[in-house]
C-alpha cells in the first residue's frame, strides 16, 4: 500500500507553532556538537546576547529546554513563596491556565476581570489593576501576572499600562507578563516597560519549532529570587546565570534547537524588528478587513488592542467553528487553530505571524472563504477580494532587496 500524500505543503495558520522557515529547518540540521566544548560555548554567549536585542533588555535572558509552559512556572518559582498572593487578569484561556498554575503552586491567586466574555474581547485593563492596588495598602500582593498577546481570542494588551497602573498606586508588585506569542510579532519592551519577567516561547514569533522558552528578568526579579522559597531545582534562575556567563548551561541544552535560534534572531534582526512589527500589522489588518467583508464578527471587541499576531473570527450562533476548521482541514490541507475554553466551537483563529507574508494570507484567507461557503456559511461578500484590494493598494516593501 502506497501511503497518500496530498499535494503541496500543508498551511500551518493556527497562531503558533508557525511555520519554521526553511533556513532554519537548514540551520537545526547541522551536527549535534559538545556541549561542553569550545565552539558551544561561542554558540552559547551569541544567542544569550543576540536574544536581549529581540527581548529589548539589557538584563540576563535565561533560556530553557521546555515549552511555554516551563517558562511560566520558573517566572512563579523564582519570585515568590508559598502562600504569597497574585493578582491576575482574565484575558482568555492561557490567562486562565496560568492561574491555574499558580493555584497547583501553592500561590493564593485573584483573578480581576470583565463580566462574561467581555474580558476575553478587551484584554488587561489597567485601571482595575490600579483600583485593586490601591485597595492592597499591607502590600499583600506580590506580583500582578498579565498576558501580552492573548493567543485565545486575538486581543493584546497595554503592558506599558499596567506598568503605570502599579506605579500609580505606588505598589511595590512584581510585574509578570507572558509574551509567548508576541514576541517578535508585536512590540515587545522589556526594560522600557519595567516588567520584572517576560516569559516567551521558541514557537511563534521566532519562527522556530516548539522547544525552547525563555525568562527575561529584572534586577529587582533577580532581586526577590533569592528570598523566594517556593521549591525550586531544574528553573533556578541563579545557577544558569552564573553558568550563561560563559555560553554553557548547568545541564544539557537544546543543541540544534539553539542553532535554529541564532539563525531566528539574525533573520529577524535583519528584517530590523520595526519591520518586522509593520509586516505583522499590515496582514492583521488585511485579515481583519476580509473578516468584516464575509460579515463575521472579530472576537477582539476593541480596535485599540487588535493583535498583528492572529485574528479569532466568530462563526453565526448555531454555526460550529469546529466543523468548519474540519472541512477546510480536510479539503484544502490547513489548520486552523481552534476556539479554546470559554470560546469551544465558536470561533476560529487564523495566525498570521512569523514568517507570514502577502501571498501566506490571500491563500490562508481564500481556504477560509472557500471552506465557509462550503459549509453553507451565509457570507456578506468576499473577504478575500477584500484583503487583495488592500494589501495590493499599500505594496509590500520589496522581499528580495535589503
Ligand atoms: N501562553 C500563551 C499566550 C500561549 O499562547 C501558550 C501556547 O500557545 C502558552 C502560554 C503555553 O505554552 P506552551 O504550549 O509552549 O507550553
Amino acid at each position: 500500500k502506497l501511503d497518500f500524500h496530498p499535494a503541496g505543503r500543508h498551511f500551518l495558520q493556527i497562531p503558533g507553532p508557525s511555520p519554521v522557515p526553511d533556513r532554519i529547518l537548514r540551520a537545526m540540521s547541522y551536527p549535534t556538537i559538545d556541549h561542553r566544548g569550545p565552539e558551544f560555548g561561542a554558540l552559547g554567549l551569541q544567542v544569550l546576547e543576540g536574544i536581549k536585542k529581540i527581548f529589548k533588555t539589557a538584563q540576563p535572558v535565561v533560556i530553557y529546554p521546555a515549552s511555554g509552559t516551563g517558562a511560566w512556572e520558573a517566572a512563579l518559582v523564582n519570585t515568590l513563596s508559598a502562600g504569597d498572593h497574585v493578582l491576575m487578569f482574565e484575558t482568555g484561556h492561557f490567562a486562565t491556565l496560568w492561574k491555574k498554575m499558580a493555584e497547583a503552586l501553592g500561590l493564593k491567586t485573584e483573578f480581576l476581570g470583565l463580566p462574561g466574555i467581555e474580558g476575553w474581547r478587551r484584554g488587561v485593563q489597567a485601571d482595575m489593576i490600579e483600583q485593586r492596588l490601591r485597595q492592597d495598602s499591607g502590600h499583600e500582593i506580590k506580583a500582578v501576572c498579565v498576558v501580552h498577546n492573548e493567543t485565545s481570542t486575538g486581543v493584546t494588551s497595554d503592558i506599558a499600562a499596567v506598568r503605570r497602573a502599579i506605579d500609580a498606586a505606588g505598589h511595590p508588585a512584581l510585574l509578570l507578563v507572558d509574551t509567548i506569542s508576541g514576541l517578535a510579532s508585536a512590540d515587545y519592551r522589556h526594560d522600557e516597560w519595567g516588567v520584572d519577567v517576560t516569559v516567551s516561547g521558541s514557537q511563534k514569533g521566532l519562527m522556530l519549532p516548539p522547544g525552547i522558552s525563555f525568562n527575561a528578568v529584572s534586577k529587582k526579579a533577580i532581586e526577590a529570587s533569592k528570598t523566594a522559597t517556593l521549591p525550586k531545582a531544574f528553573w533556578n534562575w541563579a545557577e544558569i546565570i552564573e553558568m550563561n556567563a560563559t555560553g554553557y548551561w548547568p545541564y544539557t541544552p537544546n543543541t540544534n534547537l539553539l542553532y535554529g535560534l541564532s539563525e531566528a534572531i539574525d533573520m529577524i534582526l535583519g528584517e530590523g524588528l520595526d519591520n518586522t512589527f509593520a509586516r505583522h500589522q499590515r496582514l492583521a489588518h488585511a485579515c481583519r478587513s476580509a473578516v468584516k467583508a464575509w460579515g463575521l464578527e472579530i472576537q477582539c471587541a476593541d480596535p485599540a488592542v487588535y493583535s498583528p499576531v492572529l485574528t479569532g473570527v466568530m462563526t453565526p450562533p448555531g454555526v460550529d467553528a469546529d466543523a468548519i476548521r474540519k472541512l477546510i482541514y480536510d479539503k484544502f490541507n490547513m489548520s486552523l487553530g481552534t476556539g479554546l475554553g470559554k470560546m469551544k466551537g465558536k470561533m476560529f483563529r487564523i495566525g498570521h505571524l512569523g514568517e507570514a507574508n502577502d501571498l501566506t494570507l490571500m491563500a490562508t484567507l481564500a481556504g477560509c472563504e472557500m471552506g465557509l461557503k462550503l459549509a453553507g456559511v451565509p457570507l456578506a461578500g468576499s473577504g478575500v477580494q477584500a484583503a487583495m484590494a488592500e494589501l495590493s493598494a499599500s505594496v509590500a516593501p520589496d522581499q528580495l532587496k535589503a
